[in-house]
């Protein structure tokens, strides 16, 4: 099938919750392939999920021999990947000893896991109340639509599940006053992803760690998207030096197997108990070998501190285009998850990137985000800058003869 036949297929039979733009049939790498043979620079990485490049050899081939031995049993039986899985998640988390993991399979997921370990935690004192942040982003179920700080992703879906409320991210105060006595945890990304590549301030994590004590409320991250080495650490809260009591993984665990994580340290870790919480596809063999895996190959790779270096070469060069082109307001973000706000929707931006070959996504309108696999090397990081920057005096030609604003 060519790009035309499949893109055709797939609006007769497929729903329409996305805007697809180009079919993609092969990936290597950095490197993905349209069903044409046009070739792009992957600096999406499905969205934060390809942490190791597309297909790298390592995951392949454990998802293969895996494959050929047990894909899946259910939770009904032991299975030995799963717990070697879960301590090497507990063991990087750093919440210590105790600390335990619970599998499913999506971000949603993993959240969900989360506001019912919360939910259950405070029950016996009637507290049941999270709190949330403006601009957040927790999934598409419908707890995690409403515990999402976005009203476009909860309208016509009321009425909605009770029991969260709102607050501004970065603003302790803000917390602070949305606090009850039915108040019984907080949830925040270190970094917000899809509200616009944004992260805490320090004063911020480590002032809701504080409030959280003295308030005996839980602190709970939402590490789906800055998660998995994505910002420079392992988990996006550790470089603010707090603990979290429990936090969520999901989009680069497995290097595109899907997978979603709830990692709790010891408060929390013993609160399920059979009957509370379950996932019939939750840490199968096949999943967890992948993401075995993935952390292998990153510790192999050095994903780590290739995404710091990595993040700075990049930012670096973005910085010059923001001094070139006005439409560029800030560059922001941390490791190798990066924003360039701009001062008009730049829809058109990126497909502007994407026609000369450089992949990347639009949030929240202005935003135009880059998350490449954080084994990216330096040549594929320059080259993505030049495309970026070729995309750009495009569009500010545009811009020029069609002044809109
Ligand atoms: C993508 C995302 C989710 C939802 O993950 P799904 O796997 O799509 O359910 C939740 N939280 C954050 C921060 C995300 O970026």
């Amino acid at each position: 099938m060519n790009n035309t036949d499949i893109i055709a297929l797939h609006k007769q039979f497929v729903m329409n919750t996305y805007v697809p733009s180009i079919p993609l049939v092969r990936g290597k790498g950095a490197r993905v392939w349209d069903a044409d043979g046009g070739e792009y620079l992957d600096f999406l990485g499905g969205i934060a999920v390809v942490t190791v490049g597309h297909c790298h050899p390592h995951v392949t081939k454990a998802i293969r021999q895996q494959a050929a031995k047990l894909v899946h049993v259910s939770n009904l039986y032991y299975n030995e990947n799963q717990p070697r899985l879960a301590q090497a998640l507990a063991e990087r988390s750093g919440l210590g000893a105790g600390t335990k993991v619970f599998f499913g399979n999506s971000g949603a997921e993993a959240n969900e896991g989360l506001l019912k370990l919360a939910r259950l935690w405070g029950h016996d004192q009637g507290r049941y109340e999270i709190i949330t942040m403006r601009n957040s982003f927790h999934g598409r179920t419908l707890a995690t639509l409403t515990a999402t700080g976005q009203v476009k992703v909860q309208k016509g879906f009321e009425p909605l599940p009770t029991g969260f409320v709102l607050a501004d991210f970065n603003d302790l105060e803000s917390i602070r006053a949305a606090i009850t006595d039915k108040t019984v945890a907080v949830l925040t990304e270190a970094v917000q992803g899809e509200g616009g590549i944004l992260p805490a301030t320090p004063e911020f994590m480590q002032g809701l760690r504080q409030l959280c004590d003295e308030k005996k409320l839980l602190m709970m991250c939402d590490e789906v998207q800055c998660g998995m080495g994505r910002t420079g650490a392992w988990f996006g809260f550790q470089p603010y030096g707090v603990q979290p009591d429990a936090f969520s993984l999901a989009k680069g665990i497995g290097n595109g197997y899907p997978m979603g994580a709830v990692v709790a340290g010891p408060k929390l870790a013993d609160l399920f108990q059979p009957g509370h919480h379950a996932s019939t596809f939750g840490g199968t063999p096949l999943a967890c070998a992948a993401a075995l895996a993935t952390i292998e190959a990153m510790e192999n790779e050095k994903c780590l501190e290739n995404a710091v270096q990595m993040g700075e070469l990049f930012m670096g060069l973005l910085q010059k285009l923001a001094k070139k082109y006005k439409f560029i307001q800030t560059i922001r973000g941390k490791g190798l998850m990066i924003g360039v706000i701009c001062d008009r929707p730049c829809k058109d931006l990126e497909n502007l990137m994407r026609a000369k070959g450089l992949l990347g996504l639009t949030t929240n309108n202005l935003i135009m985000r880059f998350l490449p696999p954080l084994n990216v090397t330096a040549a594929q990081v320059r080259k993505a800058a030049r495309i970026f920057g070729q995309a750009c005096a495009e569009w500010q030609q545009q811009l020029a003869a069609a002044p809109q604003s």
